[in-house]
C-alpha cells in the first residue's frame, strides 16, 4: 500500500487543540490522525485509521491463533437482557440508553456479556459443543463521567472483547491462560512497554483477573511492582506482607486522655505530640452493607476500602456520613476504637494489633487517648490486610522491594465464573445428562486506547515515533523539491521500487518548502525516511531512522539493502 501525500486527507496542525492535555492527544490531533466531533467522540482520519487497522490485525491474528472465533454482535441491545442480569439498574449513568419508536428501551452496548450469553444460551446446550471462545472488534459506548485524554477515555471507542464458555473451572483456567498468553503476544507485537498486573476480582478472589498496563506517567492507575521478580499488582490489590516491629518495652503504661484542641489529622497529631506518624492509629468509619464499621490502620498507612470490602465479602462500602457518625456516638475528626457502641464493629489492619503506647481518637471533640494498647483497651472484631502497599514494602512473592509506576489499562482478562450464565440461564448438559451453568471468562482490549498509549510511549519533542508493526506507513519518501525533474523522477523510481519490495510508502509529492515537509514528517513519525534532494543527479539519497535520527547518504542501488536491514532491526523490537 502506497499513497501520494497530495491525494491524502492529512490535515496536520501547527497549533495544539485547547482540550488536549496530554502529549498523545496533542500529537494525534496535530498529525491529523483524529478529529473530535463532540466531547469523547472522535473521527479516525486516514492516518489514524491505518494505525487502528494494524493493531486490529495483530489482535485478530493472535485471537485466531488462540482458538477464538470472530463474530460481530449488534451495538444496539434490548433493555430486557440488561434487566435479566440486573445491570439495567446497576450500570448507572455510564450506560447510553435510548428508545425506539414504540418506546421500547435499548442500550448502546458498553460491553457484551448479556448479548453473548443469550446467544450461547440459545444455541448451545451440550458439553459436546464446549468450550467455545467468541470475540469481536467493535465500537463500544460508555457515557464516561469525565471523557478525557483524547481516545484514552472516550465515550465511543473501539474494543476487542472476547468471551469464553467452559464446562469446568479447570477449563476456564485454561481458557484464561490462553487469553493471558495471547495478550502478552499482542502487546509485545504492538510494541508497547507493558506489564500484566494482578487486579482485584472482588468476591471471585485469587488470580481471577489481570489488567495489562502500558507503563506511562499519565496513567490513571498505580501499579506496585517488584524490583527483583515479575510480581506486579494494582494498588487496590497488592498484598501487604506483615512485618512485626520489635519493641523493647517492658513496662505497661496506662491509658490516658489528652486534650488536643483542633488537632485532627495525622499531620497535626505528629506536630502536636512530636512523634512519628507510626505512633498513631488512623480510624475511618465506613458503611459496609448497612453496618457501621471503624477500620484502623497505622498512622503512616493508607486504608484500602477494596480490601475492607473483601474482608466482609460486602457489596457496597461507602464512607459513613456525619449524621451516621453522630447517630453512633462518634465524633468526626476524633474517631477512635475505644468505648464504641456495640452496633459499631472495629476491624484493624494486621500492623495495628501489636502496636503499643499508641495514640488514637477519643470519640469526643478535642480529645485523644494516649498509651493505648489494642486488645487491652479495645477489642478488634476482625484483623486482616487492610492497607495500601507502599513503596519500599516487601514483595509478597520474593521479598524484593516494591516500587510504584503508573499505567494505562489497555487490556483486561477476567474470570467471570457463573455470574452471568446463572442469571441468564445459560446451561449445558454434562456427560451424565446433568444440567449445569456454563463457566465464563471475558477478555477486553482497548484498541483505540492502545494506539494512544503507544503515542504516549513513543514520541519526542518533534512528534510521534511509530513502532514498525503499527506504523501507518513504513517509509516516508520525500523529494525535497518536486519542481526539480531529477528529484521528482528519482523519487518516482524509488516509489515504485520500494512498493514492489513490499514496503508501505507515503510519497510527499507536495510542492511545499523542505522545512514544512520535514516538520510534518517528524510529526507523523513514519519509522524510516528517504529524502531525495540536491544529490539526485548523482543518484544519491539520504536515508534516516526516525527513532534514532541516524542518517546516511546512499546510492539508490544500496537503498533497498539498507532499508531491509533497518526494518529488520525495527521489527525485532516488537518481538
Ligand atoms: P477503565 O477502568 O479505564 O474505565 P474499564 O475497567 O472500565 O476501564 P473494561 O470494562 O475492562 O474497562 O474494558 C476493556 C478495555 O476497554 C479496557 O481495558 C480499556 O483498555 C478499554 N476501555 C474502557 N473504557 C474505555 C474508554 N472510555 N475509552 C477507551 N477505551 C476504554
Ligand atoms: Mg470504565
Amino acid at each position: 500500500m502506497t499513497l501520494r501525500q497530495t491525494k491524502m486527507f492529512l490535515p496536520t496542525l501547527r497549533e495544539v487543540p485547547s482540550e488536549a492535555e496530554i502529549i498523545s492527544h496533542q500529537l494525534m490531533a496535530r498529525s491529523g490522525m483524529i478529529r473530535q466531533l463532540v466531547s469523547g467522540v472522535y473521527t479516525y482520519m486516514p492516518l489514524g485509521h491505518r494505525v487502528l487497522r494494524k493493531v486490529q490485525q495483530i489482535v485478530r491474528e493472535e485471537m485466531d491463533r488462540a482458538g477464538a472465533q470472530e463474530i460481530s454482535m449488534p451495538a444496539i441491545q434490548p433493555a430486557e437482557l440488561w434487566q435479566e442480569t440486573e445491570r439495567w439498574d446497576a450500570y448507572g449513568p455510564e450506560l447510553m440508553r435510548l428508545k425506539d419508536r414504540h418506546h421500547r428501551d435499548f442500550v448502546l452496548g458498553p460491553t457484551h456479556e448479556e448479548v453473548v450469553t443469550s446467544l450461547v444460551r440459545d444455541n448451545i446446550n451440550t458439553y459436546k459443543k464446549l468450550p467455545i471462545n467468541l470475540y469481536q472488534i467493535q465500537t463500544k459506548f460508555r457515557d464516561e463521567v469525565r471523557p478525557r485524554f483524547g481516545v484514552i477515555r472516550a465515550r465511543e471507542f473501539i474494543m476487542k472483547d472476547a468471551y469464553s464458555f467452559d464446562t469446568t473451572r479447570e477449563g476456564l483456567d485454561q481458557s484464561y491462560e490462553d487469553m493471558y498468553n495471547a495478550y502478552k503476544r499482542i502487546f509485545t507485537r504492538v510494541g508497547l512497554n507493558f506489564r500484566p498486573v494482578e487486579a482485584d476480582a472482588g468476591a471471585i478472589g485469587g488470580k481471577g483477573t489481570h489488567e495489562f498496563m502500558a507503563l506511562s506517567d499519565i496513567g490513571e492507575d498505580t501499579i506496585a511492582y517488584c524490583d527483583s521478580c515479575d510480581y506486579a499488582a494494582n494498588l487496590e490489590k497488592a498484598e501487604v506482607v506483615f512485618k512485626a516491629v520489635e519493641t523493647n518495652q517492658t513496662e505497661e503504661k496506662s491509658l490516658e486522655k489528652v486534650s488536643t484542641p483542633g488537632v485532627k489529622t495525622i499531620e497535626q497529631l505528629v506536630g502536636f505530640f512530636g512523634k512519628g506518624a507510626d505512633s498513631f492509629i488512623k480510624a475511618v468509619a465506613f458503611h459496609v452493607d448497612g453496618q457501621l464499621v471503624i477500620a484502623l490502620v497505622r498512622g503512616d498507612h493508607e486504608i484500602n476500602d477494596i480490601k475492607l470490602k473483601n474482608m466482609f465479602d460486602a457489596n457496597v462500602v461507602t464512607m459513613a456520613s456525619d449524621e451516621e457518625l453522630i447517630a453512633h456516638g462518634l465524633t468526626s475528626g476524633f474517631i477512635g476504637p475505644i468505648n464504641v457502641s456495640d452496633k459499631v464493629q472495629v476491624v484493624a489492619d494486621i500492623a495495628v494489633q501489636n502496636m503499643v503506647d499508641v495514640i488514637c481518637g477519643a470519640n469526643e471533640a478535642d480529645y485523644h487517648f494516649a498509651n493505648v494498647k489494642p486488645g487491652r483497651d479495645f477489642q478488634i472484631a476482625r484483623t486482616g490486610d487492610l492497607r495500601n502497599i507502599q513503596e519500599g514494602d516487601e514483595c509478597p512473592r520474593c521479598g524484593g522491594e516494591i516500587l510504584f509506576a503508573r499505567g494505562i489499562e489497555v487490556g483486561h482478562v477476567f474470570k467471570l465464573g457463573i455470574r452471568y450464565s446463572e442469571k441468564m440461564g445459560a446451561k449445558f448438559l454434562d456427560e451424565n445428562g446433568k444440567e449445569k451453568p456454563m463457566i465464563m471468562g471475558c477478555y477486553g482490549i482497548g484498541i483505540s486506547r492502545a494506539v494512544a498509549a503507544s503515542v504516549e510511549q513513543n514520541h519526542d519533542e518533534n512528534g510521534i515515533i511509530w513502532p514498525w508493526t503499527i506504523a501507518p506507513f513504513h517509509i516516508h519518501l520525500i523529494p525535497v523539491n518536486v519542481k526539480n525533474d531529477e528529484q521528482r523522477m528519482l523519487a518516482e523510481e524509488l516509489y515504485e521500487k520500494l512498493q514492489n519490495a513490499g514496503f508501505e510508502v507515503l510519497l510527499d509529492d507536495r510542492p511545499e518548502r523542505a522545512g514544512v515537509k520535514f516538520k510534518d514528517a517528524d510529526l507523523i513519525g513514519i519509522p524510516l525516511r528517504v529524502v531525495v534532494g540536491g544529490k539526485a543527479a548523482e543518484k544519491q539519497v539520504e536515508c534516516k531512522v526516525r527513532k534514532t535520527g541516524e542518517a546516511q547518504d546512499l546510492h539508490v542501488d544500496a537503498v533497498l539493502n539498507y532499508l531491509n536491514e533497518k526494518s529488520a532491526e525495527l521489527i525485532a523490537e516488537c518481538q
